[in-house]
């Protein structure tokens, strides 16, 4: 094992977001090219916000993509795995204190007494005076007197950690370079722990990275001006400093930045519309990053042999709708039948209960269907409008759809009825796509028709749809007698409508 220790740290507050999944799959990606350990750590002291709901969509959607860590919860049945534990930061409250209370004795952080009335004053003040707005450092050197004096008010202290004023923090990004940021633009002194003794994420992020030995800080873009607060805080606990990589902003098409509000960011949404794992992996990758080359398709096993973080993009990634439903096409096509099989079986029942099919499709029926669904179906979801039309006793097909252009009812009901001759024929000696299609190319010929204009009426009329899988394959789908049965409905719908037009 190497000694590269990367972690994803979630705060249970919403739904699996896709960004967080990138970095996840980042760490992850980083953590087995190199043979070292990811570790999953789940930040949960905004206990407010925090769910077990979310902790467990988390969960459930990082293993549907396939991301597995070495230590942490949600390995096997184990409550939690790995000797760096806990890994919830609600049980390490007592950790969180100890390393305070150390920073107190070595006089690097104090107690502040103001209470938020007086640091709102004095935060309106500084916007009045046009002053950058940050703490003023009030209680940065209170005599034992003083201090005696505000606990006999009674006022509960947070702990504050001092914040140089005047230095320039620089580090070197794996993927953004060097970076400096001036101490002046922190804030002035951080609170590390409120006055009730809980402890803020700038402290606990810091204060579990160095307990939990990691090397690498993999995290999205956001968070880069925290980091000089977190490379202080560790440089005050004496702690080596990690190296930082951070991600680029996941961006809307129109470059604006990937909000729960203005897009689909929850993966669960995904994986419901029939997204399937190994493309949403795929994409996700390359968010960001590429090989370098013009591949697009790769497996976890390509992505974990060539991911490079040092050749992960500094630019915002567009996310392109797209190019994901493009993956995903691609990845279904990979899929085995039994696979396949398996994976659209809750989206037929879906369609099931929401009465868009009248019954289940067997095994049997659905396996007869792959050949025609697996090279076109963009998404797991998608297989309902492709083979609905099979599983539905009838079809109540639109006549203004049936009718070609250059035809008007009669002459399509005409044409249909020729069709239904001609397949009723052919198909009581044998029902198959092959043999279906020459008689009824000879009857175009024979009538000088266009064969794309009898074909959508037939269509139309068998599966109620303009696109469909190949027309003669899905007739034999259907069957001789129900093929037959529409053609005969859709003829009638043509003939009243044709003796209702004058
Ligand atoms: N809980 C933080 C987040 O989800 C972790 C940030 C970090 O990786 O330091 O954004
Ligand atoms: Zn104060």
């Amino acid at each position: 094992m190497s000694e590269v220790r990367v972690r994803i740290a979630p705060s249970p507050t919403g739904p699996l977001h896709l960004g967080t999944a990138r970095t996840a799959l980042f760490n992850f990606l980083f953590a087995r090219h190199t043979g070292g350990t990811f570790i999953f750590r789940l930040e949960d002291t905004d206990q407010a916000r925090s769910t077990e709901a979310y902790e467990l969509d988390i969960l459930e959607g990082l293993h549907w993509l396939g991301i597995r860590w070495d230590e942490g919860p949600g390995i096997g049945d184990e409550p939690e795995r790995g000797s760096y534990g806990p890994y919830r930061q609600m049980q390490r409250l007592e950790r969180y204190e100890e390393a305070a209370t150390r920073l107190l004795a070595q006089d690097q952080a104090y107690y502040c007494y103001c209470t938020p009335g007086e640091l709102e004053a004095e935060r309106r003040r500084q916007e009045a005076a046009r002053e950058t707005v940050r703490y003023s450092g009030r209680c940065a050197h209170l005599t034992p007197a003083e201090r005696g004096a505000f606990e006999a008010e009674g006022r509960r202290p947070v702990v504050r950690f001092r914040i140089p004023p005047n230095r320039t923090i620089a580090f070197d990004d794996i993927v953004r370079g060097h970076v400096e940021i001036d101490t002046a633009a922190l804030g002035g002194d951080l609170v590390i722990l409120r006055s009730d003794g809980t402890p803020l994420y700038h402290f606990t992020v810091a204060v579990d990275d160095a307990a939990m030995a990691i090397s690498h800080v993999i995290r999205g873009e956001d968070h880069l001006s925290n980091t000089p607060k977190h490379i202080l805080l560790f440089e005050a606990m004496g702690a080596p400093i990690p190296q930082f990589a951070h991600l680029p902003l996941i961006l809307n098409p129109d470059r604006t930045k990937m909000s729960k509000r203005k897009s689909q960011t929850a993966v669960a949404d995904y994986r419901a519309q029939g997204f399937i794992p190994e493309a949403f992996v795929n994409y996700l990758a390359l968010l960001g990053w590429s090989t370098g080359t013009e591949e697009e398709v790769l497996s976890q096993a390509e992505l974990i042999e060539r991911f490079d973080l040092s050749t992960v993009n500094s630019a915002g990634a567009v996310f392109d709708r797209e190019r994901l439903v493009w993956l995903n096409g691609q990845w279904i096509r990979r899929l085995s039948p039994d696979d396949l099989m398996d994976r659209l079986r809750p989206f037929l029942q879906a369609d099931l209960d929401a009465g868009r099919i009248d019954w289940l499709p067997s095994d049997e029926e659905i396996r007869a269907l792959l050949y025609v669904v697996q090279e076109r179906l963009p998404t797991l979801a998608a297989v309902g409008d492709l083979i609905r039309f099979l599983f539905v006793k009838n079809l109540d097909p639109d006549v203004a759809a049936m009718v070609p252009k250059r035809w008007d009812a009669a002459t399509t009901a005409a044409a249909l009825s020729a069709a239904r001759r001609t397949i009723a024929d052919v198909g009581r000696v044998c029902w198959e796509a092959d043999e279906i299609e020459p008689p009824l190319r000879s009857l175009v010929e024979d009538r000088r028709w266009q064969a794309g204009d009898l074909f959508m009426a037939i269509r139309v009329a068998v599966t109620g749809r303009t696109a469909s899988p190949p027309l003669f394959d899905t007739m034999v789908a259907l069957g001789y007698e129900r093929t037959l049965a529409r053609l005969d409905r859709a003829i009638e719908k043509l003939e009243a409508q044709a003796a209702a037009a004058p």
